[in-house]
């Protein structure tokens, strides 16, 4: 199944339009045929002068006629005074009134696809004000936001919105500055079918042949991730989580008889499990987390408390559910941004290979592929350029935005270590600017340097803005006593954009005996000497055998002839951040060594062991000015 899925993947992924919103491999690979450009992608300049805050849907929906016919009420607070205001909204539907106060304002739908409604008097800032919106018509079918399908013979209605559909089937704000604080669904469809939809179920009514059912979410969403699903469907209330929260499920009545689906079902609650312990809580435990199935063939989706899904395969459950953190709880701020959405995720379908999924050795198959994937061809960068907003194929490359998106956070944590990264992972899930809004790469540049002191521009710069990737030429020699080994790193890259990759490379040695030893060479300059002290007559040398790093084509060679000349025994020292808030790392560090912590006084007040590449803990000392010592070093820094 992985192999296949590599393969095909990476041999089709340049003549495929890539998936509309999940790019899983080939069955699951479809996604919207059309793809229509909306006039601003990010933001909507004409919609900055309000918050948005509470939205409540009440429409009739009969899933076999695909038409729409209903009312949004919207609450919005204005920064600003405000003589009219616009909704992000199609012409293709029909507005017939808007009532506001037991009055009905003058209104235009422009082709802008905005709904502009004139105040009679002008609304000064900070009033809260509401408005209600009665429209009907049959959504626009080339943005396939808004659909009919079938199951079995059924009918199903159900919604994709994703990036810019959202305006086709509901007047709102599409920009991503915005979310809706609370949103109200009041639907009526015929009594046969049941409706799924975002956050807790308050109530189900029957009138006549008719049921009312009314969904409710006080968590903030953008717009996008608003959805509902209508059939009908078998309905599974169940819980998961310590300490529990609901987890409810929305099936197709065939899927509910299928016990293996159900047992993939079943599976969710041990990635939860997993995902909270790495991630922190699952960000809606207020509401629930659940599946509802909908119409979209190949595709699914990750609505907020409720994905969308039209299969079932376990590494797509892992990934829609990894998107309730990134992408839901915090949304990219731009479309530019989308790998902080799919590379995260892609990330999330990481830990469940290797954790749940996977074999060692089929983990490393995999992320070879992955690696393979991404450099099939020499450039093309993560961060989606404003030209290639409108191109579906570019912004959800799944090359791009998905594979190099998921490795870059794979190499996030390689260069942080576990512990340091999962820790930056929760305290970028937690800031109080970033938490349930948006942010843009240089947010999580900024919460990351916040956490361990570690400046990711140059990083970033590399494998988010700049494009391809190294490949290295390594060469060794033990010298005659065996007391140490000698390397000279080369690297080439395959896109003139980046001059060159400053990154820790992970080396093997393998000794005669059948000794390992993992070293760390930080990788500076270009043809860098290094020579590592040993304890053992290294046999071989591997480069990268846990793939953590991407590169493609990369040597390493004995050479016997190596001019050991220019090496350093030990590079320089250095030690950062200082001041320090909660880590120091040693710049330079190439090998596991005593560290001592004194105070100014001399008096010792922490020791231990340290690995290159790591950092030391210190967020449990006092303010104040301490020493650090090691290797017959001392570094004054200051603990604030
Ligand atoms: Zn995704």
């Amino acid at each position: 199944m992985k192999t296949i899925y590599s393969i095909v993947f990476f041999l089709l992924s340049h003549t495929l339009v890539s998936a509309q919103i999940e790019d899983y491999g080939l069955p699951y690979r479809e996604g919207k045929s059309h793809f229509q450009k909306m006039t601003t992608y990010n933001n909507n300049p004409n919609t900055t002068q309000y918050d948005l805050k509470y939205q409540r849907l009440e429409a009739t929906l009969d899933p076999a006629v695909n038409f729409i016919s209903g009312s949004v009420t919207s609450h919005f607070l204005p920064n600003a005074t405000l003589s009219s205001i616009y909704f992000d909204f199609t012409t293709q539907l029909n507005v017939s009134s808007v009532s506001y106060h037991g009055t009905n304002l003058a209104f235009s739908q422009l082709p802008t696809k905005e709904l502009k409604i004139d105040f009679p008097t002008a609304i000064s800032a900070g009033t809260l004000d509401s408005l209600t919106v009665h429209y009907s018509g049959i959504p626009d079918p080339s943005n396939n936001a808004f659909a009919v399908h079938s199951q079995s013979g059924i009918p199903v209605m159900s919604t994709l919105s994703e990036p810019y559909g959202a305006q086709d089937w509901f007047p709102t704000k599409q920009s991503m500055n915005d979310k809706i604080d609370r949103f109200d669904f009041k639907i009526t469809t015929p009594s046969t079918y049941s409706v799924a939809a975002n956050g807790k179920l308050m109530s189900e009514t029957i009138i006549g042949t008719n049921k009312l059912t009314f969904w409710r979410t006080q968590y903030p969403t953008a717009a996008y991730l608003i959805a509902f699903s209508i059939t009908n469907f078998t309905k599974i209330n169940d819980v998961m989580g310590n300490p529990p929260f609901p987890f409810v499920n929305y099936l197709y009545p065939t899927t509910a008889a299928n016990p293996s689906i159900m047992a993939d079902i079943e599976w969710t609650k041990q990635i939860m499990n997993t995902y909270e312990n790495l991630f922190g809580p699952y960000p809606f435990r207020n509401e629930k987390y659940g599946h509802m199935e909908f119409g979209y063939n190949g595709v699914c989706m990750e609505h907020q408390t409720m994905s969308s899904m039209s299969g079932w395969p376990r590494r797509v459950i892992a990934h829609e559910l990894a998107h309730q953190w990134f992408g839901d709880k915090i949304t990219c701020g731009a479309w530019n941004d989308l790998w902080l959405n799919e590379g995260f995720a892609t990330f999330g379908e990481h830990v469940a290979n290797e954790q749940f999924l996977m074999t060692h050795s089929e983990f490393m198959n995999y992320l070879q592929g992955q690696k393979n994937f991404i450099t099939y061809a020499t450039g093309g960068s993560v961060y989606v350029n404003d030209a290639d907003l409108g191109n579906q194929s570019v912004l959800f490359s799944g090359r791009l935005t998905y594979a190099k998106g998921g490795y870059v956070v794979r190499m996030m944590k390689w260069i942080l270590g576990d512990v340091v990264f999962y820790q930056a992972i929760k305290d970028y899930m937690s800031r109080p600017n970033l938490a349930y809004a948006y942010a843009k790469t240089i947010d999580l540049k900024t919460s990351l340097l916040q956490s361990t002191g570690k400046d990711f521009t140059e990083f970033f710069n590399q494998w988010i803005y700049g494009q391809g990737y190294p490949t290295y030429d390594i060469q060794w020699k033990q010298s005659t006593d065996l007391q140490s080994i000698s390397f000279k790193v080369g690297q080439s890259q395959s896109h003139p954009s980046v001059a060159f990759y400053t990154l820790p490379l992970p080396i093997k040695l393998n000794g005669s005996n059948g000794e390992v030893a993992h070293i760390v060479l930080d990788h500076q300059s270009n043809n860098q000497m290094f020579t590592i002290p040993t304890t053992f007559a290294v046999s071989s040398v591997e480069f990268n055998v846990e793939h953590q790093i991407l590169e493609k084509n990369s040597t390493v060679q004995m050479n016997a002839n190596l001019s050991t000349q220019n090496s350093l025994i030990q590079e320089d020292l250095q030690i950062y951040p200082n001041p320090a808030d909660t880590v120091i790392w040693i710049k330079g560090l190439n090998k596991e060594t005593d560290f001592v912590i004194t105070f100014a006084t001399g008096q010792q007040v922490q020791k231990g062991r340290v690995e290159p590449h790591r950092s030391i803990s210190v967020s449990h000392l006092e303010k104040g000015v301490y020493w650090l010592e090691l290797q017959n070093k001392r570094f004054k820094f200051i603990k604030r």
